[in-house]
């Protein structure tokens, strides 16, 4: 069945819901408020359920062939010693490689995949569902009635302001630095260093080339952050190896991004003509890294529901039903994870040593289940 649908915001979510739309020979328009296609954002890491969907995207051996694949997972503390080390390659062999990737490199494959010319440069003003119809009016003074507007603008989401009023996400007293540096340590896989609310990871994305991240709780800042460089090396200075070096080789015109972190409480954002998809609906701390693959999933499950219905409102409901329990999962243990930050240090160690493997694979083994859509419903399909 044709429809005339509105695709806002070309990021993670909105190029893959493009990709798997094209798949499925379904007609979309599509915008983005930037004026050209991002190329920030650092690294990304995609734990192995990511894979499954990229498969469902056609993406699979595309991604594999360009990221690093790390087949462990280290948690050290700021000392050094270790206190948790998981096989995550043999945790996730079914489904598929723990990747690392600059985010250019996985945008870019992302964006070479969707044939359908992205409007850069535009954003809508209001938007007004009348009966079964969306009125969009665009910044360039356009107006368009369209059947489904779909929201995939991220975190601080207009779409969601204007479908569903005020919508502001929950701000974490938390702040974070990104960067990509050279690998000058030789680091060979996703490891992270803990301090007292405060955390440093590093992840190989390519050869000779580290994808850093660093956070640290608002409480443990000046009033006033000024020097990126400087920040990362007051709170991690005092780190041992591996990743202590690192910070202190930062050089003064080396790019860092610095942004805060927050979450979109997961429910159905649906309406008669509208939803939304990726961060826009549930966003979340990255600490279990499930952002891309959320929104990969998002795009696949909302095809199949879209392709074949006669009913547009009950497939936004289908679509609502068959995410909402895996995204409140991830919300929930990125919550459970984080407030370990605060603990007593000793007894942070003690749960990482003791109880390291057991959180690991309570928190991931749902994502091995299937999830509906693209056909990627098998964690044990190939690309
Ligand atoms: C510090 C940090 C580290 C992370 N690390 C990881 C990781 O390692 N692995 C992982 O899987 N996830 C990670 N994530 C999460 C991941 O980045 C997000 O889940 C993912 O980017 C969501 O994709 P999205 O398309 O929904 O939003 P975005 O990627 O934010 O894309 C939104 C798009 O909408 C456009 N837009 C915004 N407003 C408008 C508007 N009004 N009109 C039109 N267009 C608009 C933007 O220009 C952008 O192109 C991390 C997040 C953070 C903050």
């Amino acid at each position: 069945m044709s429809r005339n649908i509105l695709i806002i915001g070309a990021g993670i979510a909105g190029l893959a819901l493009a990709r798997a739309f094209e798949r499925r020979g379904i007609a979309f328009d599509i915008i983005d408020r930037a004026p050209a296609p991002l190329t920030g954002g650092a690294g990304m890491f995609l734990p192995g359920n990511a894979m499954v969907a990229l498969r469902g995207l056609g993406f699979g051996e595309q991604v594999a062939d360009i990221a690093w694949h790390n087949r462990r997972q280290t948690i050290l503390d700021a000392g050094g010693g270790v206190l948790h080390d998981m096989d995550v390659e043999r945790f996730w062999e079914n489904a598929g490689p723990c990747l690392s990737l600059t985010r250019a490199a996985l945008t870019g494959i992302l964006r070479s995949g969707v044939e359908t010319q992205v409007r850069y440069g535009v954003w809508t003003n209001g938007i007004t569902v009348e009966g079964n119809k969306a009125r969009v009016a665009f910044s360039d003074g356009e107006e368009a009635v369209h059947d489904l507007v779909i929201g995939a603008d991220g975190f601080n989401s207009a779409t969601r302001g204007q479908l569903f009023g005020d919508q502001a996400p929950e701000i974490y007293p938390r702040t974070c630095w990104r960067m990509l540096t050279p690998n000058s340590i030789g680091l060979r896989h996703w490891t992270v260093m803990l301090g007292h609310r405060r955390a440093l990871l590093g992840v190989p994305v390519e050869d000779g080339l580290l994808y850093l991240y660093g956070d640290a709780d608002n409480v443990l800042l000046p009033a006033h952050l000024t020097n990126h460089r400087r920040d990362l090396q007051d709170l991690f200075g005092a780190f041992a190896g591996p990743l202590a070096p690192v910070v202190e080789a930062i050089g003064p015109d080396d790019r860092i991004d610095r942004g805060i972190l927050g979450e979109v409480a997961a429910r159905d954002w649906s309406n008669d003509a509208a939803l939304l998809i990726g961060d826009a609906a549930h966003a979340c701390s990255p600490s279990m890294a499930q952002g891309a693959s959320m929104a990969f999933e998002d795009a696949l499950v909302l095809t199949d529901c879209l392709a074949d219905a006669q009913d547009l409102r009950a497939a936004l409901a289908a679509f609502s039903r068959q995410r909402l329990e895996r995204v409140r999962w991830i919300q929930k243990q990125c919550r459970a994870r984080d407030s370990t930050r605060a603990l007593p240090r000793p007894l942070r160690i003690a749960i990482l040593r003791l109880l390291g493997d057991r959180l690991y694979r309570r928190s991931y083994t749902p994502l091995l289940a299937p999830f509906r859509g693209g056909g990627a419903d098998r964690v044990d399909q190939r690309a």
